[in-house]
């Protein structure tokens, strides 16, 4: 069984043919979907797509949209984080890559810190977002008292920044750019990092990997992210693939 531990299945770009979508992942040996709900926007449609079987979902107020939110806002995140098929809270996190939310630095860091309250009282993981702030991310992290478990989903820093949210007992959550040529850097993570550490996710319909490049992103191309691991490390795609399942299973508790 492989677990894909990020996908947004509720995008508009699924509007059209949602379920051949998740029936091709189920029918890809993918036992199980996690649904990343962090646009506001979407968290109904996520509680709809709940309902399905082998499907469970983060909730969380994504960075680039905190100037959105308002204080409703996180109470009804709070409701929903309750959902005993929310098996985790985020994306949450830091984003310093758009001019405008480089603007909006106190205000991604005040929503990082209610929502890491918020995975801390009800004991769930975290799923991390970072681009552009891995320096920003690990100060905060270090300041925090009980840090909960969590991934820094589609790691691209570099090893030395891999090696500290290891030690502070992150995962990292691997994707489709670890199959594009020019990522020696995100190589090199994969490669030194211990593979008990690393789970595999999709990010779809976003980061297509190599072999499917162009076209949209979806949970069954998550073989070629197994499959680059496998050739990086060396290992059996079959030793990958069962033992990134099984991190999936113990950092989310609630997919079992
Ligand atoms: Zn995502």
């Amino acid at each position: 069984m492989i677990i894909d531990t990020h996908a947004h299945i509720t995008d508009v770009k699924f509007d059209s043919d949602r379920n051949a979508v998740i029936q091709r992942a189920f029918n890809a040996e993918i036992g199980r979907l996690i649904e990343i709900s962090c646009e506001m926007y979407y968290w109904d449609r996520s509680l709809e797509l709940l309902k399905q079987d082998n499907i469970f979902v983060s909730f969380g107020i994504h960075p680039i949209d905190v100037l959105k939110a308002v204080k409703n806002d996180y109470g009804k995140l709070e409701s929903l984080i309750c959902n005993e098929k929310c098996i985790a809270v985020g994306e949450v996190g830091l984003d310093y890559h758009y001019d405008s939310s480089k603007r909006n630095i106190d205000a991604q860091k005040e929503s990082l810190g209610i929502q890491f309250n918020l995975a801390k009282k009800y004991n769930k993981p975290v799923i991390i977002h970072c681009r552009d702030a891995y320096d920003d991310m690990l100060t905060f992290l270090k300041k925090q008292t009980n840090v909960p478990k969590g991934v820094i989903h589609c790691f691209s820093g570099n090893l030395s920044q891999a090696k500290i949210f290891v030690e502070l007992g992150f995962c990292l959550g691997i994707d489709g750019p670890v199959t594009y040529k020019k990522s020696d850097s995100l190589k090199e993570v994969v490669k030194n990092i211990e593979i008990s550490k690393l789970l595999v996710e999709t990010d779809c319909p976003y980061l297509t990997p190599q072999k499917h490049r162009g076209k949209r992103n979806e949970p069954a191309y998550i073989v070629e992210i197994l499959k680059e691991i496998a050739n990086i490390k060396g290992m059996d795609l079959e030793i990958v693939e069962k033992v990134t399942t099984q991190n999936a299973l113990d950092l989310f508790e609630g997919i079992k």
